[in-house]
This record gives structure tokens, sequence and C-alpha cells, in this order.
């Protein structure tokens, strides 16, 4: 067979690593040409909630296929998208009461940044700056990589990306630091703070407590500084509550939320805002409207899927399994845990994750025969460098974790 012409996401083509094709997959289980059964450990880059097909949402998309696959949303509505705006706002903070549409976490985080500036610009007040956390990721697209931790990932394209202020990661009994600069920030005049909520994901897994969320959260309102939480890969029930935000009686101003909307199954993404921030853009001067779209924005298929989610979410006992998760998480952790390599174990909700001969960094040696280990042993497990972590859906079951389990005590002692 001839070279496959397709590009790959964070993939370097020149190492000719083998790209396994998947044909068709159920709950934790992908299933490749080549007949393998795959424990999908990292919830296909954190989207897939229940696990893959869940059959109501299957039957979401196929019943809103038949009946309208896609209108234009400037001007135009339909009943997927109002429903689901109206019900998302049942289950969000309610001082969040306008939902805006795009297509993925980046996006969502674009539009953040974009109405953060526009509320500015409305009110008259000339603030541009942005403050973000050490070893954020917000996306990447040219503004979500300018919020992001910079590296390797977009030295390339540093010329275009805007200045921002960072605040100190609060690891290491850095705390006070990072409260003291983001309230410095804050006092010179900054537009907004934008935060992965408890968890930076692809940092490496890095957690911050909650008490710390809430003083960040307080030094915001303040000051009068809008508070941006990128719940795209905490939400919908991965550090153990739907939001993350929830456990520290957070509400943001601006929230965004993607990958789980739609129990992983078809992009799209929401960005939740403020009455404020929705007054801000609110007149009849047609210039003042809130200048962003894409294409297919709010595409009904995306939003019935969505709709099926949150009728699992009422009606199933997804809380059930999540604490469940963590419990089976907890258990197979501490096993780890104890091997000499390994250091950093630690856990928040769903999340599990520790470092395996720490000190080397997101390009470390190791990861890519750790990618390649796990493949050969019919894991997906994607390590952040010498960070390993386990995501799973929530449906996993006892063995099939296992198998993740094992795959990973058999790195641990094979792979150097
Ligand atoms: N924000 C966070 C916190 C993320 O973890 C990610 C992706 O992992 C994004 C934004 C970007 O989402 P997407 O890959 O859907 O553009």
């Amino acid at each position: 067979m001839s070279e496959s012409p397709v590009w790959h996401p964070f993939t370097q083509h020149g190492l000719r690593e083998p790209i396994p094709l998947v044909t068709h997959a159920e709950g934790a289980v992908l299933h490749t040409q080549d007949g393998r059964r795959i424990v999908d450990a990292i919830s296909s880059w954190w989207v897939t909630t229940h696990g893959h097909n869940h059959p109501r949402i299957v039957a979401a998309i196929r019943a809103q296929a038949e009946r309208l696959d896609q209108i234009i949303f400037a001007g135009w509505t339909h009943e997927p998208a109002e429903r689901l705006a109206r019900d998302l706002l049942t289950i969000m903070p309610a001082a969040l009461t306008r939902v805006f549409f795009s297509d993925s976490g980046s996006t969502s985080v674009e539009v953040a940044l974009k109405m953060a500036l526009g509320y500015w610009n409305a009110r008259g007040e000339a603030r541009h700056r942005i403050v973000v956390m050490e070893h954020s990721y917000h996306g990447d697209t040219i503004g979500a990589m300018s919020v992001g931790a910079r590296g390797v990932f977009n030295s390339a394209y540093a010329p275009l990306l805007f200045d921002v202020t960072t605040i100190p990661y609060p690891g290491g009994g850095r705390e006070q630091a990072t409260l003291d600069a983001l309230s410095q920030a804050c006092a010179t005049g900054a537009a907004a703070f934008i935060v992965e909520p408890l968890v930076l994901g692809a940092g490496g897994m890095l957690f911050y407590d909650t008490e710390l969320l809430r003083q960040m959260r307080a030094i915001c309102a303040d000051a009068g500084v809008l508070f941006i939480a990128d719940e795209v890969m905490t939400g919908w029930g991965r550090t153990g509550t739907l939001l993350a935000c929830e456990q520290a009686a957070v509400v943001p101003d601006i929230l965004c939320l993607s990958k789980g909307l739609t129990g992983g199954a078809i992009p799209l993404a929401v960005t939740l805002a403020s009455e404020p921030v929705w007054d801000a853009h609110y007149a009849e001067d047609r210039a003042r409207m809130f200048f962003h779209s894409s294409s297919y924005t709010a595409n009904p298929i995306a939003c019935a899927a969505a709709n099926a989610n949150l009728a699992i979410w009422r009606d199933e006992p997804v809380r059930a399994r999540i604490d469940r998760l963590a419990l089976a998480q907890a258990d197979r952790l501490a096993k780890v845990a104890r091997h000499p390599r390994v250091s950093g174990a630690r856990q928040c909700g769903t999340i599990a994750a520790f470092e395996l001969d720490a000190g080397q960094g997101y390009l470390s040696a190791l990861a890519p025969r750790l990618l390649r280990f796990f493949a050969e042993h019919d894991v997906l497990l994607r390590p952040l460098g010498e960070t390993v972590y386990v995501m799973p859906p929530y449906g996993i079951t006892p063995d099939e974790l296992d198998r993740v389990y094992a795959a990973i005590a058999a790195a641990l002692d094979e792979v150097r």
C-alpha cells in the first residue's frame, strides 16, 4: 500500500511509527483493523466520558441527521440548540446566563478571550492584558497558544503570540507567590485571568487545591478582573464533580466547555457568559455586536448529541460511576506508587497520574518508548513526557482497568 497522505496531529511522521487503524469501538474498547482490542485509557484525548458509542448519543445523532443537518446560526436558530442552551443553564452556576456555541476547546477559549476584551472595550477602558498560570494549556490556535505555556510546542510561532502576564504554578509550597503575583497583575489593570481549575492537564496533570482556586477567584472579583474558567478538560465529571469549580464554590464570569459536552461523540463547544459580559455587547449599535462565528456554529447534529449527553447525566447513575472509577483508580495507583521508579503519584477524581524517572521533561526519551510499549500491550496511554496518566471513560470495567495497570506495571519493569 502506498504511504498515507494523512498528516496526523502531534505526530512526528519521520519516526515512522505504525499508526493503528481503528474500525469500531464500544465502551472503553477500540477495535483495530488487525483484530486487536485496545483499552482506551485516555478517553481518546479526554473527550469520551460515558464510553464510546453510547447508544442514546448514537440514536440522537442518527435521528437529528435525518431531520436537520446544518443551518446558519447567525440570525437563525433551531430546537436542539435552544434546548441545549436552556438545559445547560439549569445545571451550571446561576450567574452564567448566556451560551455562545463554537466547535472545539480552542475556539471556546478564543471566544472567551474576545468576550473579555469586548467587555472592556464597551466599557471604554483600555484593558487588554490577560493573566495566565505557568504550565497552562488552552489549545493550539494562536490566541489559545498565547495564553498557554511557551515551549517546544509553540516556539516556531512565538513572534505571533501576544504578551501575557504569567503567575507561578502553586506547586511546591508556592501558593503565596501565586496569589501575590495574581494580586499584583490585577492591580495593574488586567482584563482577565484564564485558568484550568484544579488540574493543569497538558502541562503534566499538575494539581492544585480548591482553597487556592477560591482565593484566586476572590482576588479577581475584588479587582473587577474577569475570571475565565477553562473547564474543557476538567468539565463533565473528570475531577469528581460536574465542574471542577464546584469543589471550590467558584463561579467564573466566563466558562469554557467542550470535549465531554457531547459525551465525546462529536465536536462542539460552548462559552458561557455572565450577564455583565452579555450586556457589554448588547446595544442597538451593530458595531458593538460580538464579532465571532464559524460555519458550523451550534451544528444541530452536535447539539442533539449534547442533549443526549445531558439526558444521560439526568437519567443514568453517572455520578456513581465516577465515584466507582475514582475508588478503582485509587486502589490501583497505590500499588504503582510503591515502585522505586515512580514519584509524584496523585489523583483528582477520575484522573490518576505519576512521574516515571522524573527529571527529563516533555521530550523525555522514555516517552516514545512507553507509547510503543503500551500500544504493543493493547492499551491506549499517551504519557506527557515522563508523566503517565490514566483518564478512562467512566464506564470502563474493573477488568479493563486491570489490563491498563498490568501494562503500566510491566512498563515499570521493562521500559528503560
Ligand atoms: N483547554 C484545555 C484545558 C484543554 O485541555 C484543551 C485540549 O486538551 C483545550 C483547551 C483545547 O481543546 P481542543 O483540542 O478541543 O481545541
